[in-house]
């Protein structure tokens, strides 16, 4: 893989531009990385305590992708699957979340109405940003076609899961897909330690090594029923350690050499 560089999307002003991290300085790209976005020479200071998603100084980091569609992987790692009563899957067992799910650094993960669901979890987990069209590939190019890592949470309404047949509310709510804050790239995906904790207390700990199914097997069969386009986002499985979350939490992941990723978590809104 090619050299680390942090990529992210950030909102200045009245616009929002995607950027190149180095040290304290945000290199402006010219468009978004997975379509070649090459610096445009203008730079911006990022200012202090703005990688956490606070608003500081007239920037504030967004979620660094805009993607197409969001797969996920149920159930990747045994501990996980046997926590939950689930017997280990043969295959990779794919779900959606909507685009319209993504939050970024530093926003709120607003609980539905309790007549809704009345347990929402967290599950921490590797994101995936694809750099490259992919269709029917080989592990080979499935593994050429990651453009990046990132940290997301498949924030879950246990309770719906159980009584859906389909996923679609229990894991598609407004909100329900934190991502951020950069993407890495020229990072291999396995093995890293990824940790989720609760208020500071860890909840959640493993290795990206113990997936069932690692990153680029994961792509190839995804890609064998659907093309994967540049900037889709997968989100890879969780460890063991889910548990729920209430308003007032802040939710952090965090996963070795990419970084740190922390929301809130509000009461349902009405109005
Ligand atoms: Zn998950």
């Amino acid at each position: 893989m090619s050299a680390t560089r942090r990529l992210a999307r950030l909102e200045l002003g009245d616009r929002v531009a995607f950027a190149e991290l180095e040290g304290g300085v945000a290199h402006l790209l010219g468009g978004a990385p997975w379509r070649g976005g090459a610096r445009t020479g203008e730079t911006v200071r990022m200012p202090e305590g703005s990688l956490g998603g606070r608003r500081a100084e007239g920037v504030r980091l967004l979620a660094p992708v805009t993607p197409s569609k969001i797969l996920c992987v149920g159930r990747n790692y045994r501990k996980h699957a046997e926590e939950l009563q689930n017997p280990l899957p043969v295959e990779p067992l794919l779900f959606f979340k909507p685009p319209s799910a993504i939050i970024g650094p530093g926003d709120d993960v607003e609980l539905p109405p309790a007549s809704v669901s009345s347990r929402v979890e967290h599950e921490v987990e590797l994101g995936v940003v694809i750099g490259q069209r992919v269709r029917r590939a080989s592990l080979e190019e499935a593994a050429r076609s990651v453009l990046g890592l990132t940290l997301v949470a498949d924030i879950t309404a246990r309770d719906l899961q159980k009584k859906d047949g389909q996923w679609t509310r229990a894991k598609g709510m407004d909100g329900f897909c934190p991502v951020g804050p950069v993407i890495v790239t020229g990072l291999e995906p396995a093995p890293l330690t990824i940790v989720g904790r609760v208020n500071g207390v860890e909840r959640q700990r493993g290795s990206t090594s113990d997936m069932i199914f690692p990153v680029a097997e994961v792509i190839a069969y995804i890609s064998q029923v659907m093309t994967l386009e540049p900037g889709d986002l997968i989100a890879t499985g969780t460890p063991e350690g889910v548990g729920p979350l209430v308003p007032g939490d802040t939710l952090e992941i965090e996963i070795e050499q990419i970084g740190r990723l922390a929301v809130g978590v509000v009461a349902p809104r009405y109005g």
